[in-house]
């Protein structure tokens, strides 16, 4: 009797502390949103085609921009997309010459 007692009391202190565990993680998952991508790429009016380079934080990106890596945003910029005038993305890729 008193051992299955044990065994249940045990239980659920197992699964308040899972349940605990499992709410930590969504309020850090809060917290811990993914920053602002680095690099940006805008895409132009037909949906396809890559209009220019942006610094990820780059004010004049229009809204069909989409996040990309340091790789995606220097490969882009080294194969003829233009790099935004404003925030210059080449030069903090090192691809200006
Ligand atoms: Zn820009």
């Amino acid at each position: 009797m008193l051992r299955s007692l044990e065994r249940d009391l045990w239980r659920t202190r197992r699964w308040i502390e899972e349940a605990e565990r499992r709410e930590d993680e969504r309020t850090r998952g809060e917290r811990e949103r993914p920053p602002a991508p680095e690099w940006l790429i805008e895409i132009g009016l037909g949906g396809r085609a890559p209009v220019y380079g942006h610094v990820g934080e780059c004010h004049v990106a229009g809204k069909r921009s989409r996040g990309v890596d340091r790789g995606q945003a220097l490969r882009a910029v080294t194969e003829g997309v233009p790099a935004c005038t404003h925030c210059r993305p080449d030069t903090g890729l090192g691809v200006l010459k």
